[in-house]
């Protein structure tokens, strides 16, 4: 039997109804095998990045799971495919977009997967939300960096 990992897993939507989605998808993370859901953020709403389009809804979940990283990544991207989600082009606009920011301590650097999320730290929508969750993962002071990018907790 493997040790659990605590893995942060970072949701984002901005088609259809984003709210629903990424509220539905933190309940489906916590249905998957061998996995509990920990900790959930307050959900985000935050100005596209990148990229033009509707505002997104982002939020950050910590997960508890015996899954190996690869087998997690794979759920998560059936959850996507569930939630209809459709790549036609990079950063094209998503019904749920689920990335693998930490997975325990690992560091992992295959072509289908990198951990820890190489663009996590430059991420306002990532950072805010993680904070809540789990503040000494976020170095000080690299929040209030990134004051370009809007953001606003939803109450
Ligand atoms: P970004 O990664 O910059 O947030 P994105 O989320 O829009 O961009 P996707 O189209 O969702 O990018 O994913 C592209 C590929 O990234 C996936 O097919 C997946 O194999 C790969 N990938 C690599 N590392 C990760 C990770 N840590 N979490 C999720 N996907 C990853
Ligand atoms: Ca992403
Ligand atoms: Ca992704």
């Amino acid at each position: 039997m493997r040790e659990p990992v605590t893995a942060y897993v970072a949701l984002g939507a901005n088609l259809g109804d984003p709210r629903a989605a990424v509220l539905a998808a933190m309940d489906r993370l916590g249905t998957l095998p061998h996995t509990r859901v920990t900790a959930r953020s307050s959900l985000w709403r935050t100005a596209p990045v990148g990229t033009t389009g509707p505002d997104f809804v982002n939020a950050v979940v910590a997960l508890r799971t015996t899954l190996p990283a690869p087998g997690l990544l794979a759920a998560l991207q059936r959850l996507e495919l569930e939630a209809g989600r459709e790549r036609p082009w990079p950063n094209a606009p998503r019904t749920l977009d689920l990335d693998l920011l930490l997975y325990g301590e690992a560091r992992i650097a295959s072509p289908r997967l990198v951990v820890p999320h190489p663009r996590m730290h430059e991420r306002a929508f990532v950072l805010a939300p993680l904070a809540e969750i789990a503040p000494a993962l976020v170095p000080p002071g690299a929040l209030a960096a990134m004051t370009s990018q809007v953001i606003a907790r939803i109450p």
